[in-house]
């Protein structure tokens, strides 16, 4: 049979790009959004539309959800995992770096939810699936902003899982630990960066993007009335 429309925000590396490969070897027909539209379309993918969508652009998203929806019936899954980490010390750092995150990490996440939320609760089926982060959970140094937004994101999740469940529509939230993708190459201070480096060392590696895709095929492949609420998936090294 086949399978229905997955929507997956940040595919064009790292968590997103494996979770793509993986769902899309699944079977499922996939929607990939990102900036750089080169990378989406390198994947190659079977039954996958790609467009250049910055997740704080409501007016494109909305339009690529469209475009997917004619092509491949409705979204039965959104995976907000379009983020940035700009790791910093609050006092010095240049604001628009907190302003960032806030907006693609909490501001664009919401906005993918609002696209969607409301053709899932009609039809009395879905999933979206939040990418969180363990720095959703607890904090770290130099995690200020960044853990803001995380912590944010489960809270989000979970006030909106309980109030769609009626409507047969989960929300999963997954809490990755260090995971080795192009996140930490965005953050300006090469002090900050070489201090994670060392720390990633001290626990053995971070994990890989394949594990993290792993967890989210598991939550979702899970029949609808069974929803796992949350994962946390880190290195067994990682405190
Ligand atoms: P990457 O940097 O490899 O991937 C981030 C993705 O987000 C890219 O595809 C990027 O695409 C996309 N993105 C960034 N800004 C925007 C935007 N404005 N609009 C649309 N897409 C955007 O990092 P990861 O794969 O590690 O990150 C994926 C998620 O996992 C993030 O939410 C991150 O916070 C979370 N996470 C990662 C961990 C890690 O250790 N790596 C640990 C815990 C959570 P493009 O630049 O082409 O737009």
């Amino acid at each position: 049979m086949k399978k229905p429309l997955v929507v997956i925000t940040g595919a064009s590396s790292g968590i997103g790009e494996a979770t793509a490969r993986k769902l899309s070897a699944e079977g499922y027909s996939l929607l990939l959004l990102a900036r750089r539209i080169e990378r989406l379309e390198r994947l190659g993918l079977p039954n996958t539309l790609c467009r250049q969508v910055d997740v704080m652009d409501r007016e494109r998203f909305r339009h690529a959800l469209e475009e997917a929806e004619a092509q491949f019936g409705p979204v039965d899954c959104l995976i907000n995992n379009a983020g940035v980490m700009l790791l910093g010390h609050v006092d010095t750092q240049d604001p628009v770096e907190w302003q960032r995150m806030f907006d693609v990490n909490v501001l664009g996440l919401l906005n993918g939810v609002h696209l969607v939320l409301a053709g899932m609760r009609e039809r009395k089926a879905g999933t979206v699936i939040n990418i969180s982060s363990i720095a959703g959970r607890k904090t770290f140094p130099n995690h200020a902003a960044y853990c803001g937004t995380k912590f944010a994101v489960h809270a989000m999740g979970e006030n909106i899982r309980e109030e769609v469940a009626d409507d047969n529509v989960r929300v999963i939230t997954i809490a990755p630990g260090a995971v080795e993708t192009e996140l930490l190459g965005h953050t300006t201070s090469d002090d900050i960066k070489a201090g994670y480096e060392s720390w990633k060392d001290s626990i053995g590696g971070a994990i890989a993007p394949e594990d993290i895709a792993g967890a989210i095929s598991y939550a979702y492949n899970q029949p609808q009335n069974v929803c796992v609420r949350e994962i946390v998936i880190a290195a067994t090294r990682q405190q």
